[in-house]
C-alpha cells in the first residue's frame, strides 16, 4: 500500500451525520496523523497547474488543505467563507441545496483580476460549493486553473456540475 492509499484510509465514515442519509467522510484522523497530512498535501499540490497563483479555499476542511498546500508549495491563499465572518467582503454567490440554500463571500482585497485561482476543499459532492467558488473567482475577472479535492463522492454528479472544468480528486468512491 503506498503512502498515498494508506492517507486516504483513514478518512473515516460516519453514517447519518450531519442528518439522516448522509454518509459523511471525516478527514480529521487523515490531519491529525502528520505524514498523511504531508502525503495528502504533496498529492493535492500535484494536481495544481505551475502557474497557478492563489488557492481560493472553502470554509472550513479546505482551509486546513489549503493552508497546508499554500504554505509548503507556495501559493497565495484566500479562504472563502460563510456570512457573518469576514469584516470586509468583495463579492458573494448563493446557492441551491437540497433542502434551503447557501451563501459563500470572497474576502475584499484578496483575488485580482487576471490572476490564476485554484479552487480547493476536501469533499465534492453536488458540487454546488465548489461551482459557487468558481463563481466568486470569475466574477473578481480571475481564471479557475483547477478545482482539486480530496475526496469525490461521484454518485452525487459534481463532476457533471463542473463539466468544462479541470477537476482532480485524489479519491473517487
Ligand atoms: P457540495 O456543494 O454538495 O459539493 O458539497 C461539498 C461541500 O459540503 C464541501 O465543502 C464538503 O466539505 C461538504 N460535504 C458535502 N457532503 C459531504 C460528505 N458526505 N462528507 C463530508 N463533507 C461533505
Amino acid at each position: 500500500m503506498s503512502q498515498l492509499e494508506h492517507a486516504l484510509g483513514l478518512i473515516a465514515e460516519v453514517p447519518d451525520f450531519p442528518q439522516p442519509g448522509v454518509l459523511f467522510r471525516d478527514l480529521s484522523p487523515l490531519f491529525a496523523d502528520a505524514k498523511a497530512f504531508r502525503v495528502v498535501v504533496d498529492a493535492l499540490a500535484e494536481t495544481i497547474p505551475a502557474d497557478t497563483d492563489v488557492l481560493a479555499a472553502v470554509e472550513a476542511r479546505g482551509f486546513l488543505l489549503g493552508g497546508g498546500i499554500a504554505a509548503a508549495h507556495d501559493f497565495g491563499l484566500v479562504p472563502v467563507r460563510k456570512p457573518g465572518k469576514l469584516p470586509t467582503v468583495a463579492d458573494e454567490v448563493s446557492y441551491d441545496l437540497e433542502y434551503g440554500s447557501a451563501t459563500l463571500q470572497l474576502p475584499a482585497g484578496t483575488i485580482r483580476a487576471g490572476q490564476r485561482v485554484a479552487v480547493i476543499d476536501d469533499v465534492l459532492a453536488t458540487g454546488g460549493t465548489a461551482a459557487a467558488t468558481c463563481e466568486l473567482v470569475e466574477r473578481a475577472g480571475a481564471e479557475v486553473t483547477v478545482v482539486s479535492v480530496v475526496v469525490d463522492l461521484a454518485a452525487l454528479g459534481g463532476r457533471e456540475r463542473l463539466a468544462g472544468r479541470s477537476v482532480r480528486t485524489l479519491l473517487s468512491v
